[in-house]
């Protein structure tokens, strides 16, 4: 099974919708790449003027984050339509500092997975364990749980279409990577869990990312590894080095 490979950068809470647009133009020639889906996942007040900015390239523009109602007295929230109204293909869900600082539960998660397909924006749903967690052993325990209850309710031929992304909290923006073996190890897992949800086929078919201080140097033997379908990139998705990770 040949997966295309799909490499997004999440630019988190960076980049004024000015800022945005300079990084979009210097980054669109570097990024040119048809063998890969390349996506930029941007601030939500940079959606607008980054998707205009990446008109007529290969770029597709993802949120960061999205609430799971349809619309109403949610003061803040962004809702599934306006983002794809705005021309978003993609949103990042769960990510961990969604978890940490903003409260959000695997059932949260789950909820937007599901209203994220109902609107046909594909969800890269992120997952990752901390550092106790893994030298406590249970990092594969806590990342099923992670996928079971984020996957419930979705159906077998949405759960192909699925971009899922394993972070491993104690790797994301410390310049600490998981080594390829242990990325590898998870992303396996990761995709045995989709197979025991569903059937192999669709565990074929879905794609795996792996995140955590991506860059330019490492990226080519991450992307080497059969379970790993590409990067979800913080820091380096900011610079010219997301050039290099997206021909590594
Ligand atoms: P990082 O962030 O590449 O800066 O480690 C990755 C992420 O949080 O998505």
């Amino acid at each position: 099974m040949m997966r295309k490979k799909i490499i997004a950068g999440n630019w988190k809470m960076n980049m004024t919708p000015t800022a945005a647009v300079e990084l979009t133009n210097t980054l669109k020639p570097l990024v040119a790449n048809e063998e890969v889906d390349v996506v930029f996942c941007v601030p939500a007040i940079d959606i607008i003027p980054v998707v205009k900015a990446c008109e007529g390239t290969n770029i597709q523009v993802g949120a960061e984050n999205m609430y799971f109602e349809e619309s109403g007295a949610y003061t803040g929230e962004i809702s599934p339509e306006m983002l794809t109204d705005a021309g978003v293909k993609y949103v990042v869900l769960g990510h961990s500092e969604r978890r940490e600082y903003f409260g959000e539960t695997n059932e949260d998660v789950n909820k937007k997975v599901l209203k994220a397909f109902e609107h046909n924006i594909t969800p890269i749903m992120c997952c990752g364990e901390t550092l106790d967690q893994r030298e406590q052993g249970i990092t594969m325990d806590f990342i099923r749980q992670q996928v079971k209850v984020g996957f419930l309710n979705v159906t077998v031929d949405q759960a192909k279409t699925a971009i899922i992304a394993y972070e491993p909290i104690w790797a994301i923006g410390t310049g600490k990577t998981a080594t390829a073996d242990q990325a590898e190890e998870v992303c396996k897992g990761i995709r045995d869990c989709i197979a025991e949800i569903y059937d192999r086929d669709t565990a074929e078919q879905i794609r795996i990312q792996y995140g955590g201080s991506v860059n330019g140097k490492n990226a080519a033997e991450l992307f080497a590894q059969p379970d790993i379908d590409g990067g979800l990139v913080g820091g380096a998705s900011l610079k010219e080095d997301f050039g290099e990770i997206v021909h590594w």
